[in-house]
């Protein structure tokens, strides 16, 4: 199957989780991140739920109340993106193709991230991620260092597929569904 049949058949089954399902498997995966975090301050990237994408909320919440950073993404053109600081909810302003981004000026740079927290349409149990078919993150992390920053893949259960990648996928070192750690 190609990739984009494959995306839009995942998107279907993750589009068809209701709700309140929905609702019960961000929490846990939320907490999921939140026994993950060290004491020792971090500097996380996040992103601001688009579609049906598993919702972080929660943890971000939580990441606000203590001593870690976080940054979500801004794109920027077709193909890049930038990680912009995201300090509290009223930093959320609406980006490019309708996504929810930070309004603020300071970035960094991906390699100096600890961990990258990403969504995705399907994931493979070896690690491999499918994305919306943009190549962003490809992208983003092409020229980051093994584990800097961490990568991190959150999804449904139902988003569990087998593809092969291709020769610029990036992927992910844990996986992270409302079932615990897929891979660690
Ligand atoms: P996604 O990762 O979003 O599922 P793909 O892996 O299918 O999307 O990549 C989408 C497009 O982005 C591909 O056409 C690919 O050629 C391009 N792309 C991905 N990574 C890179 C890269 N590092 N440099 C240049 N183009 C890239
Ligand atoms: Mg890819």
């Amino acid at each position: 199957m190609s990739k984009n049949a494959l995306r839009s058949q995942l998107l279907t089954l993750r589009d068809g989780l209701s709700p309140a399902r929905r609702e019960t498997f961000n929490q846990r995966i939320s907490k999921y991140l939140i026994e993950t975090l060290p004491t020792k301050p971090l500097r996380i990237g996040s992103y601001l739920a688009f579609g049906s994408e598993v919702d972080l909320d929660t943890f971000h919440q939580h990441v606000f109340s203590r001593t870690h950073e976080l940054l979500v993404p801004r794109i920027l053109s077709k193909t890049t993106m930038e990680m912009a600081a995201y300090q509290q909810e009223t930093d959320l302003v609406i980006g490019r193709f309708g996504i929810r981004t930070s309004k603020h000026d300071e970035v960094a740079e991906l390699d100096a991230l600890d961990w990258l927290i990403m969504p995705c349409c399907g994931f493979d149990r070896r690690g491999y991620r499918l994305g919306m078919g943009g190549g962003f993150y490809d992208r983003a992390l092409e020229h980051c260092p093994h584990m800097a920053p961490i990568r991190i893949g959150v999804a449904y259960a139902v988003q569990e597929t087998q593809f092969e990648p291709e020769d610029w996928d990036q992927s992910f070192d844990w996986i992270i569904t409302e079932n615990g750690f897929i891979r660690r």
